[in-house]
């Protein structure tokens, strides 16, 4: 009902579908952006741990090859240790003691001039030539890797001598790590010195160790796989480890498909959500309580005169919402909606407020002029607006029978909460007017029992005076009860003549003046005083 007035003009339906796009637009980025975020970070974050699990796995390969390496070094210097008949019963039960004991080592054989002459597998008949080790290393031990083994058999192995011993390996003790993460990991021991591979947990790719070579790279990618470099110079080998990004992607694949229908909902959600919301605060009461929050509202003044002399008495304040367009809304389409909607007192305080600010050194300056404050039922449910005047009176120097305060009909549906209130507002000093009389559905007689003072006729009784019947019944009841009366909405002399003439004290209306700014009223009021002055 009352938003068909509230003027909504086409620039501001073209500002609010803008605001809607706008909100619109932003909540959907501000839902889409951190799934976006969150499935990138998720992303990154499998990729680092990616890159984590390939770097630690590497690194427990290499203390692997230390562990071999030393392992078959201790093997060495216990076995040159031994100081009895070479190659007799002792001596080869000393080398297979040492295959026993030592896990890596595979073999020890018993070296001399470059001839094998016994081993921890056999006391050979015939003597056999030993190849030139690969590789002395920094520390003086002779290395080989060679398919050379006593068996007479092609597996490739791995042997390390000093003195007259040597002790053969098997290449993949040195790789032979099981990868924690939860994807495949593989690994190559490159021989350096030969380029070739040693040992391999899967089939490598020869060329990716040409690559490496090449370009001295530490880290690549090849045919979706990611290689890690680690080269020893000082052992001579280098180990290369790998693993497939597939699993990986499929997983961030898998994230983002969860992910994305998730975040659209969502941002479904938020749309429809923040449509409401908007609607809401398009709604006509939360623009009336933006118009609070920002103290638009106005009070404007309607001057109320003495009918027999024509002087000003005082004024009526008359709130107004100034719109968007410079028109002013009138309260007849605001008040009931801040009454239904709980907003009320907060108006009735503003314009309290106003009324100080507005006219409170004129009111000062002139203590036989008033200024009546229309209120609603609800400013009478508790003291709040009397705790409210007493420091404003004092502070602009006002006296209290200076503000005046009308109430209607309505606020006596509840007399037992409202007639303590007006009665101690009437105890302080203001004067109480029951506006709009007549048009409520009460019944006279109860007049006599309202604790008021004033009368003020409804602009219905004051219209068209010469064929209303009630009329003057209103007036002489008024008067039995010793009421003053202030007739509204007199537009015209002869209505102001004929209530004069019925004993009316006061009047307000067109005829006077239309309810005018502060500033306006003032001069208005100025200029009435000089004028009849004169
Ligand atoms: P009301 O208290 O009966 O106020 C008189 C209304 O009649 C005012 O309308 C005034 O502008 C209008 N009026 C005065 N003289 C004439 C005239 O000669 N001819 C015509 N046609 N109209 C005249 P307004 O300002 O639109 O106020 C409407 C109503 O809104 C008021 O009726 C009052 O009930 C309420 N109201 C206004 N200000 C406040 C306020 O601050 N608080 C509360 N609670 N209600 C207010
Ligand atoms: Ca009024
Ligand atoms: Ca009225």
């Amino acid at each position: 009902m009352f938003c068909i007035n509230i003027n909504r003009k086409a620039g501001d339906d073209v500002k609010t579908r803008h605001r809607v796009r706008l909100i619109t637009g932003m909540l959907t980025l501000a839902v889409l952006l951190p799934v976006l975020f969150s499935i990138w970070l998720a992303h990154h974050q499998a990729e680092k741990r990616f890159l984590n699990e390939l770097n630690s796995y590497t690194d427990r390969t290499l203390r692997r090859t230390i562990q071999v390496e030393e392992q078959a070094k201790i093997a060495l210097w216990e076995i040159n240790r031994f100081r009895g008949e070479a190659c007799g019963p002792e001596h080869l039960k000393t080398m297979r003691r040492l295959t026993f004991s030592f896990r890596h080592v595979q073999e020890v054989m018993f070296i001399r001039n470059r001839t094998l002459l016994c081993s921890s597998l056999e006391n050979r008949e015939e003597d056999r030539l030993w190849p030139r080790p690969d590789r002395i290393n920094a520390e003086g031990y002779a290395v080989w890797f060679t398919e050379n083994n006593d068996l007479n058999f092609y597996h490739y192995m791995v042997a390390l001598g000093i003195g007259s011993h040597v002790v053969v390996m098997d290449p993949m003790s040195f790789i032979d790590v099981i990868p924690f993460g939860s994807w495949p990991i593989d690994v190559a021991l490159i021989g350096l010195n030969q380029n070739r591979v040693i040992a391999s947990s899967a089939r490598f790719d020869e060329r990716v160790w040409q690559r490496a070579r090449q370009s001295n790279l530490s880290t690549f990618e090849h045919q979706g796989n990611v290689y890690l470099i680690r080269r020893q110079p000082d052992s001579g080998f280098a180990l290369v480890v790998w693993a497939s990004r597939l699993p990986l992607e499929k997983a961030s694949r898998d994230q983002l498909l969860l992910w994305l229908p998730l975040g659209v909902v969502i941002s479904a959600l938020a749309v429809v959500l923040t449509l409401r919301l908007l609607r809401r605060i398009q709604s006509p009461r939360y623009r009336l309580l933006d118009a609070i929050n920002a103290s638009e509202l106005r009070v404007f003044y309607q001057p109320i005169v003495n009918l027999s002399n024509g002087r000003v008495v005082g004024a009526e304040a008359l709130v107004r919402w100034p719109q968007p367009d410079g028109s002013m809304l009138t309260p007849d389409i605001f008040i009931p909606l801040a009454e239904q909607t709980g907003l009320i007192t907060r108006i009735t305080r503003q314009v309290v407020e106003s009324v100080f600010r507005d006219l409170g050194d004129y009111l000062h300056v002139h203590p036989d002029m008033h200024i009546s404050i229309n209120l609603a039922p609800e400013d009478l449910a508790s003291d709040h607006l009397l705790d409210m005047l007493t420091p404003l009176l004092a502070r602009w120097e006002v006296e209290p029978h200076q503000i005046a305060l009308e109430i209607t009909e309505r606020s006596f549906a509840d007399p037992k909460v409202t007639s303590p209130v007006i009665e101690r507002l009437r105890a302080a000093g203001h004067a109480v007017y029951i506006d709009d009389f007549g048009t409520g559905y009460s019944s006279l007689s109860y007049l006599q029992d309202l604790p008021i003072d004033i009368l003020k006729i409804d602009k219905s009784f004051v219209d068209a005076l010469e064929y209303k019947q009630v009329t003057p019944h209103i007036i002489e009841m008024a008067k039995s009860l010793k009421l003053k009366m202030v007739a509204e909405g007199v537009e015209t002399e002869s209505q102001a003549d004929w209530l004069r003439q019925h004993g009316v004290q006061f009047g307000q209306g067109w005829l006077y003046s239309k309810a005018l700014p502060a500033g306006e009223y003032i001069a208005w009021f100025t200029q009435q005083n000089t004028t009849l002055l004169t």
